[in-house]
């Protein structure tokens, strides 16, 4: 390291012997969206009518910020004590930055984008430097950012050269008549908008290289859901809420898939009437139940807690995708914060009113 990766990207047979064959990558792809019906339930969707399993779900209240470094992340089994301790302060700093900004008297979309800055710069998510490779072992970011005092959103799609798709997210927002511009596009307006570029070799990890080799070599343990997206939502003291969402997507991603995490409605969303959500999961489920509008709507119209709204979208989630689907953070406009996920783990972390700080990587935390 640093190896260049345009080298890498030339010799793609060094994944292995059933590296590049098209199959493998059909079939992989199709079991992580569950765009099939019979595939569903044989991955273990409830029937219809039938009770879905337990879901890991707290709500918590007066809380000012929150975030999530992704669902699907490594047990606490597989987590070896100094990994752990790397992903807690690294949740804990992002989760400073955040709070920091709300402190003096920043907007809540402010702390959202620095907060996520904190963890696009960090290797250990799948965001910005650590994302995860596409099946052409390239690296393609999407982030979104939305303000829930106007509605205003900004999103990035298959962006390949920028450092912090989560800032440029933010100058879309802010700057453009537009709510999402896609790759080459995204990054024009980056260059118009002074933001620097970075080449794709920024973005090689190691642990990435490996996880795309073992999708490609069809390793029967290999995860799609081992991603660390990450996410945060706000409240700040004007009382508008935000949220946003950065990520490189699924390892091993056909070429110019998109999933929920730059769509407005599906992995992010922000409505001062409602709440402020940030999604991680199996991005094709989160697209097709709209998610992250599902709980704000929820919220809004139906008059349930942050908590029960968050829970049925998950469950929804669940009845199209089986289990391990992901999981959210939902925050509403009195600082009732809901976390709640299948999968084993969901890294996240708040502060509340009084400026503790709470950071839980486990489901039995
Ligand atoms: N939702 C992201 C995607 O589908 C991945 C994740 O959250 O793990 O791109």
């Amino acid at each position: 390291m640093p190896v260049l990766h345009s080298v890498l990207r030339r010799k793609p047979l060094v994944l292995g012997a059933s590296a590049v064959s098209v199959a493998t990558v059909l079939v992989l792809t199709t079991t992580a969206s569950g765009q099939s019906a019979p595939d569903a339930e044989s991955a273990g969707a409830a029937p219809e009518g039938e009770a879905q399993d337990e879901n890991n779900s707290e709500q918590v209240d007066d809380v000012l910020f929150a975030i999530h470094g992704g669902a699907g992340g490594l047990s606490r089994d597989e987590m070896g004590p100094g990994e752990e301790r790397e992903f807690r302060t690294a949740l804990t700093r992002a989760l400073r930055a955040g709070h920091r900004e709300i402190s003096r008297d920043g907007s809540s979309t402010d702390a959202v984008e620095s907060a996520i800055t904190v963890l696009e710069d960090s290797p250990l998510f799948n965001a910005g430097k650590g994302a995860v490779f596409n099946t052409d072992a390239e690296n393609a970011l999407d982030a979104s950012i939305m303000d829930g005092r106007t509605l205003d959103s900004g999103a990035v799609t298959g962006t390949r050269h920028i450092k912090n798709p989560i800032s440029l997210s933010r100058q879309i927002m802010d700057n453009s008549d537009h709510v999402m511009l896609d790759g080459e596009g995204a990054e024009l307006y980056a260059q118009h908008r002074g933001i620097d570029l970075v080449t794709q070799d920024y973005f090689f990890t190691e642990d990435r290289w490996e996880s795309l080799r073992d999708a490609k070599d069809g390793k029967p343990d290999f995860d799609f859901g081992e991603t660390n997206t990450v996410g945060a939502v706000g409240l700040d003291n004007d009382g508008n809420l935000a949220a946003g969402t950065s990520t490189g997507g699924l390892t091993n991603k056909p070429v110019g898939r998109i999933g929920d995490s730059p769509i407005i409605g599906a992995g992010t969303y922000a409505d001062n009437d409602a709440a402020a959500v940030s999604a991680t999961g199996t991005g094709e489920l989160f697209i097709r139940q709209s998610v992250a509008h599902d709980i704000s709507a929820q919220v809004e119209y139906a008059d349930r807690s942050i908590e029960q709204s968050a829970g049925a979208a998950i469950d929804q989630t669940e009845e199209i995708g089986g289990e391990d689907t992901g999981g959210v953070i939902a925050l509403d406009h009195d600082g009732s914060l809901a976390l709640v996920f299948n999968t084993t783990s969901m890294y996240r972390g708040y502060v509340t009113e009084d400026g503790e700080i709470v950071v839980k990587l486990f489901g039995d935390e």
